[in-house]
């Protein structure tokens, strides 16, 4: 890798070598993407929560114990659904 041919990880602060080890991609999924029902998504989930933080993040509903302030533990809103996905309630939808 060329960031290791010039030694450009002794450049990085703490921070962003964490943030850089942790990825861009959201780890917050009940479980595997794609594996719910055809054509649904986290977004149009019961379990998926819209936290406002100084943004708003997606997340799912099911993960609560595992949630961080930041991207780490987001959903979102257009990955496929999860085996665990649920409709929401018909209450909702109705009135
Ligand atoms: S489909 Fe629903 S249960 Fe699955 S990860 Fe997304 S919000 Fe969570």
């Amino acid at each position: 890798m060329i960031a290791d041919l010039f030694n450009l990880d002794r450049a990085l602060t703490p921070q962003e070598r964490k943030r850089l080890k942790a990825g861009t991609t959201p780890k917050g999924y009940a479980a595997l993407p794609g594996t719910g029902p055809a054509g649904e998504t986290c977004g149009s989930c019961a379990h998926v929560v819209r936290r406002q933080m100084a943004r708003v993040y997606l997340k799912c509903g099911l993960m609560r114990r595992g949630w961080t302030a930041g991207i780490a533990s987001d959903v979102r809103a257009k990955a496929p659904a999860c085996s665990r996905w649920a409709a929401p309630e018909a209450t909702e939808a109705g009135s």
